[in-house]
């Protein structure tokens, strides 16, 4: 905390990842003369800047944006960037701390980034929004390429401002090269990638439940969020046989008790997609639908929970009550959903807890099988790249189990937590132990 003062949430990611990982490089003499923690505990370097705009009305507009480096020990940096007020560099540095261990879950060869800006998207115009993005990427794309760091999207970066950012990076750089991913299926886009964090979130559930004989067929399932993870998290869950109750904004959350249908799911993504409302309008067209105004989603009794919208969105007190009410797994869509006294009572109480790094690696997944076809000049079926994420997530939950049993919780079962962090740590570790001081 000396080291980096107020720095809440990067404080929280390092402390959750320490946890587990400190017994075990106690254990190497290697890793503890390297001061392998203390290094991968400080970006590589972070680069900070003012984007200056203009609104509609013609006036002169500065927001502040950063992109956190955090590491490239296994590959070019590789991370989503996010546009909402609440961005500070905190929340930077424990997203692309976060990024780096969980793309290394992945298997595929990515280091890890994250960048945003405190600038809103809520209320301005296309217009508006494509200028800041011009802006944006024109002091960006100094710092990224596609050996070096390849953006994403995240929290109000989705497709209309990915394209924005490419288009401007395309004209910048005079060259055609997949330096962002999450573009558009017309010019180097992946099928299955809109797709592949929610989807993702749901096979990592489904991998733990099958780890335990059992599955998400008819299980009834409360997601908090209705963006990009959970309007996917929602579709898979109801094709994989799971009834789907809830769905949430920042301003409330929706109650279905008669379950979202293909229908109403479709509603919604019209609705969050391209109208750009809020999710309370679901009730006034469905009779059978609640909205619970300035809540959160957690005291609906459910067996699973998903939670996809943000950092700390689920407290002690709604973990203790999700118990309480039975829940059988938590599936963390979003990063860093749980605060950490609630994933400890989630172990405490035996519930599976897929945490982040694990559960949600499947977009950043996808965001690399992007690259690849870039690389190649080639475009997958929808069904390869699904292909691949579904084993990509199974290999991400073996390795889970290979590192999370040995600590286990009362039961005995696996810790997702200990073997998401050691799982992801190692491969970091030992390709910076073999560089040597640098
Ligand atoms: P979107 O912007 O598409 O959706 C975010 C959703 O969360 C919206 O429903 C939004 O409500 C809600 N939300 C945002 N901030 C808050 C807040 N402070 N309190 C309550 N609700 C809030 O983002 P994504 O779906 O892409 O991202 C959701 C989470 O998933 C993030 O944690 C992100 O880092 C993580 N993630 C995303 C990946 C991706 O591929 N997109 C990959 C891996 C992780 P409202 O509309 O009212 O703002």
């Amino acid at each position: 905390e000396k080291r980096n003062p107020g720095e809440p949430e990067f404080h929280q990611a390092v402390h959750e990842f320490i946890q587990s990982v400190m017994p075990y490089t106690l254990d190497n003499p290697a890793y503890r003369r390297a001061q392998i923690l203390e290094r991968m505990t400080e970006p590589d370097r972070i680069i900070i800047f003012r984007v200056t705009w203009e609104d509609d009305e013609g006036n002169i507009r500065a927001n502040r944006a950063w992109r956190v480096q955090f590491n490239n020990s296994i590959g070019a940096y590789k991370g989503g960037l996010r546009f909402h007020p609440g961005v500070t560099l905190s929340v930077l540095k424990f997203l692309g701390f976060e990024q780096t261990f969980k793309n290394s879950l992945t298997g595929l060869p990515m280091g890890g980034a994250k960048g945003g800006s405190n600038f809103n998207p809520k209320g301005k115009s296309d217009r508006e929004v494509m200028r800041f993005c011009q802006a944006l990427m024109t002091e960006l794309h100094k710092h990224i390429g596609e050996d070096r760091d390849v953006p994403a999207g995240d929290i109000g970066v989705g497709s209309r401002e990915i394209s924005f950012l490419f288009g401007q990076y395309k004209r910048l750089e005079n060259r055609f090269v997949g330096t962002l991913t999450g573009k558009g299926l017309a010019f180097g886009g992946s099928l299955g990638r809109t797709e592949a964090t929610g989807y993702g979130s749901v096979y990592f559930c489904q991998n733990m439940l099958g780890h335990i004989g059992d599955s998400i067929e008819d299980k009834t399932c409360v997601i908090s969020g209705s963006g990009n993870v959970a309007i996917y998290t929602a579709e898979k869950a109801l094709e994989l046989g799971g009834k789907v109750v809830t769905l949430s904004d920042s301003s409330g959350f929706v109650h279905d008790p008669d379950g979202f249908s293909e229908d109403k799911i479709a509603f919604i993504k019209d609705l969050k997609e391209v109208r750009r409302g809020r999710i309370s309008e679901y009730a006034e067209k469905y009779k059978s639908a609640s909205y619970h105004e300035g809540e959160k989603p957690w005291g609906v009794p459910c067996d699973i929970a998903f939670p996809s919208a943000t950092q700390n969105e689920l407290s002690l007190d709604d973990a203790k009550t999700l118990i309480r009410n039975g829940v059988c797994a938590v599936s963390e869509g979003a990063n860093m959903p749980t605060e950490l006294e609630a994933a400890h009572a989630f172990i405490e109480a035996d519930v599976l807890f897929g945490p982040s790094k694990a559960a949600n690696a499947g977009g950043v997944a996808v965001s690399g099988l992007e690259q690849s076809q870039n690389a190649q000049r080639l475009v997958w079926s929808r069904k390869e790249v699904d292909d691949r994420l579904k084993s990509i997530m199974e290999d991400i939950h073996k390795k889970c189990v290979a590192y999370g049993s040995s600590g286990g919780n009362k039961k005995g079962s696996v810790n997702y937590v200990d073997g998401a962090n050691i799982g992801g740590f190692i491969k970091v570790a030992d390709a910076m132990l073999a560089y040597g001081a640098v």
